[in-house]
């Protein structure tokens, strides 16, 4: 196996368009696991650690922020510009497994990766956040929403790569939070729930919430929204808006939970979320 230690993203996208079984590599946390199991035998592995621009955090113009690929869960948790709205990323990778696994996996890794139980991609489609994918053929901007096509599976091309996530300006008064319920601390989620909420005189002004290991995606109702907005959040407004989830839900049976478990953690975890982001009693 060949190992290239680019330094640039165009000599990454060229080493990875010249030899179609050559994978990237970030971290490694993943990967690393799956070459000793055997599950995968890449020809050569690009490392992305000496890209400069990967590892970048810019203000945008509009007054989001975009977040390089290689940048680590650690320096997410520890990002004091991931505020209001986008909290909920901060949140997130705060809540991933242990310090020593959330020193080497990256933002682009656990995109690229696309794994439904895992906490970012959730925290991601509530942001509204956009994936800056840079492939062969330049780059192109993907919403998360549409990004994490199925199990494992995302809208990567081959010979693509994840170089950025691009968090939009939330609004004004938005609050995110990231509410995670797993069997025991730094596990996967069993459910989890990303949410930005924003309240404008005890009314709901704007929600976005998506469900992580509900499904082989990350789970958005835009119905289930509609339901709390101009909602003062009450019990009512939010078991309707839990029950448009939960039948949107289609979570496995695994070792963290059957999936009856978890739909049935869906309207606590709901409530919990909205409560945390400061909308309901
Ligand atoms: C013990 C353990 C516990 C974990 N617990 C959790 C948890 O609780 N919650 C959670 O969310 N995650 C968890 N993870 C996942 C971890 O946080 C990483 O996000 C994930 O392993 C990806 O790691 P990485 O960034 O090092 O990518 P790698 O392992 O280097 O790569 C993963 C895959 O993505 C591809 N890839 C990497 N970067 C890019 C890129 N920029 N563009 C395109 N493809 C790319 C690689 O080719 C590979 O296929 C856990 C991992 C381990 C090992």
């Amino acid at each position: 196996m060949e190992f290239h230690q680019p330094t640039t993203l165009d000599d990454a996208l060229t080493l990875l368009a010249a030899d179609p079984e050559a994978l990237p590599l970030a971290g490694g946390a993943t990967l690393v696991a799956m070459l000793n199991a055997e599950l995968i035998e890449p020809s050569a592995l690009v490392s992305l650690g000496g890209i400069c621009e990967l590892h970048t955090i810019e203000a945008t113009p509009e007054g989001g922020l975009r977040l390089g690929a290689m940048l680590s869960h650690a320096t997410l948790a520890s990002e004091a510009r991931l505020t209001g709205g986008n909290a909920v990323m901060r949140q997130a990778a705060a809540q991933i497994a242990h310090p020593a696994v959330r020193n080497i996996g990256t933002l682009g890794g656990a995109v690229a990766h696309g794994d439904p139980s895992s906490d970012l991609p959730a925290a991601l489609v509530a942001a509204d956040a956009v994936i800056e994918v840079a492939g062969p053929s330049g780059r192109r901007s993907i919403a998360a929403e549409g990004f994490f096509e199925d199990y494992l599976t995302t809208a990567l091309e081959e010979g693509e790569m994840v170089a950025a996530v691009i968090l939009p300006p939330q609004p004004e008064s938005a609050v995110g939070h990231y509410e995670k319920f797993a069997r025991v601390h730094g596990d996967y989620a069993t459910l989890s729930v990303a949410v930005v909420l924003a309240m404008a005189s005890g009314k709901c002004s704007h929600v976005r919430i998506a469900l992580g290991a509900a499904g082989a995606t990350p789970v958005r109702v835009v119905a289930a929204e509609a339901r709390l907005i101009g909602s003062s959040l009450d019990a009512g407004a939010i078991s309707e808006a839990a029950a448009l989830l939960t039948a949107a839900s289609d979570p496995v049976d695994d070792v963290r939970g059957s999936a009856d478990y978890r739909l049935m953690l869906v309207p606590r975890l709901l409530t919990r979320a909205l409560a945390a982001a400061g909308g309901a009693p």
